[in-house]
């Protein structure tokens, strides 16, 4: 469904090649900070392939299928919980019947998308109007924020005053008093001043009946000045209020549209899909069809299921929970740093965006994320922030809140899960005597510690993101974008939002430069690593260390449990002994 790679379990990372990944590391001094433990190579390379499973049942039309819908349905019986992080479907012209309703079903979703997609781009046009006078608005409080007064008055002049009538407007008059303008320019608005014809004869060196006219003028004007303001903030607040509305309707349209785009990217025709097929199993049988010709469809599905493993040891009593919530916090430094966030080793190869600054509140009651180029948070304008990366975002409010409510598959207590990685491949024949249905189920069994699964689940959300912005694409719209021109504005008229109309204070000025002050040396003592000596490794991280004796006994062993309870299941179900 999205073209990009999986982040596949490997055996060691080639950069080069381009071969990024989490690394298999039970021989590995890294064994402690994570553990992924599984079947390293592609079948055919693999050694000990006992964490690898390989299937292949051919039967006649459907029977094959139902095999997969039995496993779909049988996995969260022993406890699994399952996403689909990609699927494709890929039909050969040479079943025309077949090649043909595939097409016919293509341009049918072809066609509900293109009309969902002029609907919502209607109401994407709509939005930007709304958004083109919100900015309006927004410029001209902006001139009452700032105390602007040379541009309220100029603006008084030429879209008011001007309006009042030959003879009586302030440019009509000029030729009788040719410093009316830059007099009335001059004048103040407080209470206090220029409040009689006399003081402003006085101060300005005027004619008394000038300074008549220009106290009226000024009158005027600071009246208009109230109105203006009130029913400009009124104006902006309604132009909000629809704002909102729109963006609500876009939404509701992309909700609907994103099962059809994701049908739509799903289904190929010949060979259009990219170059982007796993490399997880190595081995395609496409040659072999491709010679024959006799291959009618291709579907691939990968699958992956995962649940905690329950150590062997006898019971112990209830794990404490006693980091924020988690035996261990699964979003250690070690993962962020080297498997997510890192441009060469981590996710944030395939998704640069993880890598991207953001701002973080540090204010207790708050901690909101906020856009890096801010220098005040808009949730509650404080000034006090670190600079973070968007991964933290992700992970901290999206990732991380799973555990406590035990969602997808995950448990707070246990630190190690069983990960299976399945891909699933329906291929249809046609020959003389008729039709079959072939299946193949590859399937590796990873044990991995919980910050990995974590890894796994960003890279899921990340793929979730890759298809909503696709279609943000289809519709030529940003809604990140939209969230940075509201908070700049929020950001720039924070007097005009009910609080802390302060401009830079002080301390605002010494935290900004102590940010920048800071940011360099903040690299260097990160980029400061310790000698790569075996005693670097005394003791590094939270997880089980004892390969050979702890881990296999323990964990393991009820993991390759799990394993054989696929394969006797698969093995059954194909009628086999
Ligand atoms: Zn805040």
């Amino acid at each position: 469904m999205v073209d990009k790679p999986i982040f596949e379990f490997i055996n060691r990372p080639d950069h080069k090649r381009g071969v990024v990944g989490i690394p298999i590391n039970v021989k590995s001094p890294t064994l402690g900070l994570y553990m992924a433990s599984g079947a390293e190579y592609p079948p055919g390379q693999e050694m000990a392939a006992n964490q690898y499973l390989h299937h292949n049942y051919t039967a006649p039309p459907g029977a094959a299928s139902k095999l997969y819908f039995s496993l779909i349905f049988q996995l969260p019986k022993w406890g699994f919980y399952m996403e689909k992080p990609d699927e494709w479907i890929e039909v050969h012209p040479t079943h025309r019947e077949y090649y043909e309703r595939t097409m016919a079903t293509k341009q049918m979703l072809e066609g509900i998308i293109k009309s969902g997609l002029k609907s919502a781009a209607e109401s994407v046009a709509d939005y930007e109007l709304i958004a083109h006078d919100v900015r309006k608005y927004a410029e001209i409080l902006s001139y009452f924020a700032s105390k602007n007064e040379h541009l309220l008055r100029s603006m008084f002049i030429d879209q008011v005053d001007v309006h009042t009538g030959e003879g009586i407007s302030m440019r009509s008059i000029v030729p009788r008093w040719p410093t009316i303008i830059s007099d009335f320019m001059r004048l103040s608005s407080e209470d206090d001043k220029d409040n009689t014809p006399d003081v402003i004869k006085d101060r300005y060196n005027v004619s008394r009946a000038e300074g008549v006219i220009l106290k009226t003028k000024n009158d005027l004007f600071k009246e208009w000045r109230k109105m203006f303001k009130e029913a400009a903030l009124e104006r902006y607040e309604r132009l909000k209020m629809l704002m909102k509305a729109r963006e609500k309707t876009i939404k509701e349209y992309k909700e609907w549209l994103r099962p059809h785009i994701g049908r739509f990217k799903m289904t190929r025709l010949g060979a259009e899909r990219p170059g982007v097929r796993s490399e997880l199993m190595g081995r395609d049988e496409a040659g072999l069809l491709g010679v024959t010709g006799l291959s009618t469809y291709k579907n691939v599905i990968r699958l992956w299921a995962w649940r905690p493993v329950f150590s062997s040891e006898h019971r112990k009593p209830a794990a404490e929970l006693k980091d924020r919530g988690f035996v261990v916090y699964p979003y250690d430094n070690w993962i962020r740093e080297n498997l997510i966030i890192n441009k060469r080793t981590g996710l944030s190869n395939i998704y640069p965006y993880l890598a991207t600054d953001k701002n973080q509140c540090t204010n207790n009651k708050c901690r909101k994320f906020f856009n890096h180029e801010l220098n005040r948070c808009p949730h509650c304008n404080s000034v006090s922030y670190v600079v973070r990366k968007y991964a933290d975002e992700l992970v901290e409010n999206q990732i991380l809140p799973l555990w406590p409510k035990k969602a997808k598959g995950l448990d707070p207590t246990q630190l190690y899960y069983v990960f299976q990685d399945y891909e699933i491949k329906r291929v249809g024949f046609k020959l003389p005597t008729g039709e079959l249905d072939d299946v193949t189920f590859y399937m590796k069994n990873f044990t991995v510690t919980q910050n990995i699964l974590l890894v796994k689940l960003l890279e899921l959300k990340c793929r979730e993101m890759e298809l909503e912005k696709y279609i943000d694409q289809l519709l030529g719209h940003k809604t990140e974008e939209d969230l940075t021109i509201s908070e700049l504005v929020k950001k720039d008229f924070p007097g005009l939002f009910g609080k802390a109309p302060k401009e830079d204070t002080f301390v605002e000025k010494l935290k900004k430069d102590w940010n920048n002050l800071w940011r360099p040396y903040r690299k260097t003592i990160k980029g400061i690593r310790l000698p790569k000596t075996g005693l670097m490794f005394v003791k590094p991280g939270p997880y089980e260390r004892d390969f050979s004796e702890r881990i296999k006994k323990q964990y393991l062993t009820e993991s390759a449990n799990l394993h054989k309870q696929v394969h006797d299941w698969i093995i059954g179900k194909m009628g086999m002994p």
